[in-house]
């Protein structure tokens, strides 16, 4: 994957970190050191790709570290199965955080000590409120918020902590908070909560704790722990930097780190959280995560994308502060520029009805060089043979034309691409009037596909050998959803699927060279888009995916 790797285009984050590291800067000398920190309650999704971009791709500009810490500090639905997928997908886009591997559930035991440091300076007080009570005494913009335990004794929130943490008490009875300021315009420092009680098992910690930190709480002593120096994290967490900040000022660590936030990326025609997209597996919308209609990275990945696509895209829609949706389009026009560039040309008919070239000796098989990249000679050739019978695409054929068509018609002269000049001469049909066989007369003269009198022929087709072609599934893919913006309209976001977003079609006919094809491979199949392995794939049944179609709406724009 090294050849993938491009270094990263500069944007604000790092004017930021250009400042923190030079001279008189907080990180002087200070090696950059940034994590990504996914909650392991689903698989990873392209925006979360833009993340491990952003924090993964700042570290290696700036030669630095990036750790991978699982964020588990909430004792529901994580799971080991999430760990071991999100571990694979950042390996896979290229990234390494090395020996640095966490879980912040590691840290529970210093983090209750930190609160009881906190608890002590005075800083932190058990409140006995129950969430209702605290939604009602929040107060508003003019009016304080009010906690009628602020004000107990030191020795008392320390004996009610330490009991809290014992399970004598029952989900939701107390909450650790901290105390701020419960006048603050910003009401994540009204005196916000660190610590609640949640008699839950944890994947890691089982039955250990019944009392959880509050994220705003535990993850500036994550990043401090561990000397992370940037903290870069999405824009939502821009108003909970004060408390961030708080955390790390009043505790006793000795590494400050600093929180930048960035935009989420948003992207039409399908959703983007994890609830939504383990909603759609779980209810069977689509086949698993990794379903090629997702937009999570294993399902990219099974549709065909390269580590190398998503990169470039990541980086192409830049790092900002402005929120925005960016069009799927773009996405595939990423995708379509590496594989313009990278996949082997191959042909393959999905829609076949058989082409007889009666003229041509019966039993005769000829053989074509063909180049595997019309620009790229290192790419090799393959032999393609030709045979008096082959496979077209249904299309191609037409008894009555419309204006214009250029393909095969009674009469109409066509390219048998790379091998001859064909002319129609009539077909067969079945008792419906469904055409099953077409049939042409070659020209000898025109070998590779060459008119020596120069006569124009309009129309090139691809083909297939009916003689050695294979038989295949190929799975067609379109948006998962019918609208731009599936979680912003009225109803539910399965309101939208599109039954179409799958198509799939058997017994298409393919050049046999993809008989050997292997699962990294990637082809451009001839006038039909580009095309890889799906995972289901036997050598008995063989099933590739359409990754992407040719044409790029996005550069027409
Ligand atoms: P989701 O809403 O999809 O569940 P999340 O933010 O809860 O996302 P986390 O596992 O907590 O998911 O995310 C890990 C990191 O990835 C966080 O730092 C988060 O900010 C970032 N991230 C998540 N979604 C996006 C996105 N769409 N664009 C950019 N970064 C994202
Ligand atoms: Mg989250």
């Amino acid at each position: 994957m090294e050849e993938n790797k491009e270094v990263m285009s500069s944007n604000f984050i790092h004017s930021f970190i250009d400042e923190d590291i030079s001279e008189g800067g907080d990180y002087y000398g200070k090696k950059v050191h940034t994590r990504f920190p996914p909650e392991p309650n689903g698989y990873l999704h392209i925006g979360h790709a833009k993340a491990v971009f952003v924090n993964f791709g700042t570290a290696e500009k700036y030669n630095g570290l990036c750790n991978l810490r699982m964020d588990d500090t909430n004792p529901t639905k994580e799971d080991v199965e999430y760990v071991d997928a999100i571990k694979e997908d950042i390996k896979w886009l290229g990234f390494d955080w090395g020996d640095r591997f966490y879980f912040a559930s590691d840290y529970f035991e210093k983090m209750y000590d930190y609160a009881i440091e906190l608890i002590k300076k005075g800083l932190a007080y058990v409140c006995e409120l129950n969430g209702e009570q605290m939604r009602e005494y929040r107060g508003d913009l003019n009016t304080p918020a009010k906690s009628p335990y602020r004000d107990r004794p030191v020795e008392e929130s320390l004996d009610l902590f330490e009991r809290m943490r014992n399970g004598e008490f029952e989900d939701g009875k107390m909450t650790l908070r901290a105390k701020i300021d419960l006048a603050s315009g910003n009401f994540n420092m009204r005196d916000p909560v660190l610590y609640r009680i949640n008699h839950m098992h944890h994947h890691r910690t089982g039955d250990k704790w019944c009392i959880y930190p509050m994220y705003d709480f535990a993850h500036p002593i994550e990043d401090a722990l561990e000397g992370i120096t940037h903290s870069l994290c999405t824009l939502e967490f821009e108003a909970h930097r004060p408390l961030y900040d708080w955390v790390v000022d009043n505790i006793s660590v000795d590494s400050k780190p600093r929180q930048i936030e960035f935009a989420r990326l948003g992207i039409n025609n399908t959703v983007m959280s994890k609830r939504k997209l383990r909603q759609l597996v779980e209810e069977n919308y689509v086949n698993g995560w990794d379903d090629p209609r997702m937009p999570t990275i294993c399902g990219l990945r099974r549709r065909g994308y390269t580590p190398k696509a998503i990169r470039s895209f990541t980086d192409q829609i830049g790092v900002s502060k402005v929120n925005s949706v960016v069009e799927y389009n773009f996405l595939e026009h990423c995708l379509r520029d590496d594989l313009n560039e990278n996949a082997k040309r191959a042909m393959a008919v999905l829609d076949p009805v058989k082409l007889v070239i009666t003229n041509y000796p019966e039993g005769k098989t000829e053989e074509f060089e063909i180049e595997n990249h019309p620009q790229n000679p290192e790419m090799g050739t393959r032999t393609v043979t030709f045979s008096r019978e082959l496979y077209i695409e249904s299309t191609d054929f037409m008894e009555e034309p419309f204006k214009k068509y250029q393909r095969l018609y009674p009469g109409n002269e066509v390219r048998i691409k790379s091998a001859y000049i064909v002319k129609c001469t009539g077909c067969k049909k079945d008792g419906n009037g469904n055409v099953i066989e077409v049939y042409a007369e070659y020209d000898p003269e025109t070998r590779g596909g060459n008119t020596p009198d120069g006569r124009k022929v309009r129309g090139t087709i691809h083909w297939v050998n009916a003689e050695d072609c294979i038989d295949a599934e190929v799975r067609l893919y379109d948006n998962l959803f019918t609208v731009s913006e599936p979680d912003a309209g009225e109803g539910e976001f399965t309101d939208y699927i599109n039954p179409e977003s799958l198509v799939v079609l058997k017994g298409c006919k393919l050049e046999k060279c993809l008989a050997e094809a292997e699962k990294s491979d990637r082809f451009q199949f001839m006038r039909q888009g580009y095309f890889c392995i799906d995972n289901d794939s036997t050598k008995e049944n063989l099933i590739f995916n359409r990754s992407v179609s040719l044409k790029d709406s996005f550069k027409k724009k």
